[in-house]
């Protein structure tokens, strides 16, 4: 309804001008805009806050708060925000390339070449506001991953069928993979702070809040709630391979179960052709014990994703 106008004067944000929807979610809509000041194209997330109820108002708040202070090539840049008294405007750096997701349903599966070079992107991302700024994102998953730039398609050989549990209509297009040896493909970026949360004061290395009179599994859960987010890249890593997600069943209770005891596997015969390394990382990162589980740094050095692509990738 919205679209293809300047956003009105009141919002302090005229100089933007809505071009097509690209996204939206429960209670957002994100909008491909242009700086009519320096022809930037850039993306507007609005907000409808008169349908949020308080504590998602709050969050939302606190998104605008948290990204503001973010700098990091991988993490969504908020160039600008405003709020009226019915909308939050969040003025974003553009994503062109479209989410994760898509990617992945359209190609089926990514190289291992190609999904190291992604998740690489991610984890560098994740290990910033991990280490650097105690945030736990809280809900990492291909729809939250951006690509900066629309990737290169290249020929390849296809892939096998996926599993019953998926639609026909995906079935062997696998000739299409973006960017290896061509022009390369995008950066990789991560997006949507809605759930995000400071966990860890980088300052003290303590938890957020007062420690003396916090209950022992606060501690202890404020220091584990990253290995959330490493179970999810996990997650992410397992789908980028092989086209499909570790965990999956129909019925939610019965997919409740699943992850609940972490019951997932290497299924044969799309696993076959995956070298043990990837499955290794994979292991430690979906591991049941969020003690044992990989932090962002074992991960990031761990063997697999030290290795370097065979040909050259061009994020940069
Ligand atoms: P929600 O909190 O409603 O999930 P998101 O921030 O995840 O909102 O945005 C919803 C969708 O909009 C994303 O999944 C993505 O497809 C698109 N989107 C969000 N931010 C951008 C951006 N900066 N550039 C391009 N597309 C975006
Ligand atoms: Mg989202």
């Amino acid at each position: 309804r919205i679209a293809k106008q300047h956003l009105p004067a009141y919002t302090g944000l005229e100089r933007y001008q809505l071009l097509e929807k690209i996204g939206d979610g429960a209670f957002s809509v994100v909008y491909r805009a242009i700086d009519t000041e320096t022809n930037e194209k850039v993306a507007v997330k609005v907000v409808d806050h008169s349908k949020l109820k308080r504590d998602q108002k709050a969050s939302v708040l606190k998104e605008i708060s948290l990204m503001q202070k973010l700098n990091h090539p991988s993490i969504v840049r908020m160039l600008s925000y405003r709020e009226t008294s019915t909308h939050f405007f969040l003025v974003l750096e553009l994503c062109d390339g479209g989410e994760l997701f898509n990617q992945i349903v359209k190609l089926t599966y990514f190289s291992e070449d190609l999904a190291r070079h992604c998740i690489r992107q991610v984890a560098e991302g994740l290990r910033y506001l991990h280490e650097e700024c105690g945030i736990v994102h809280r809900d990492i998953k291909p729809e939250n991953l951006l690509f900066d730039s629309i990737p290169f398609m290249e020929r390849t050989s296809p892939a096998p069928p996926l599993p019953d549990f998926d639609d026909e209509s995906k079935l062997d297009e696998g000739e299409l993979v973006p960017g290896l040896g061509g022009g390369g493909i995008g950066k990789v970026k991560i997006a949507d702070f809605g759930l995000s949360k400071v966990v860890w004061d980088k300052t003290t290395m303590t938890p957020c809040g007062t420690v003396g009179y916090t209950a022992p599994e606060i501690v202890k859960d404020q220091r584990y709630s990253k290995s959330v987010d490493m179970f999810a890249l996990g997650c992410v890593l397992y789908t980028m391979l092989c086209g499909f997600p570790p965990f999956y069943d129909e019925d939610i209770a019965d997919l409740t179960q699943k992850v609940a005891k972490c019951q997932y596997e290497f299924l044969s015969p799309w696993w076959d052709v995956i070298s043990d390394g990837a499955k290794d990382l994979i292991s430690h990162t979906l591991c049941m014990n969020p003690r044992k589980r990989y932090t962002i740094q074992q991960f990031l050095d761990h063997p697999w994703m030290q290795q370097q692509e065979k040909k050259q990738l061009s994020s940069e």
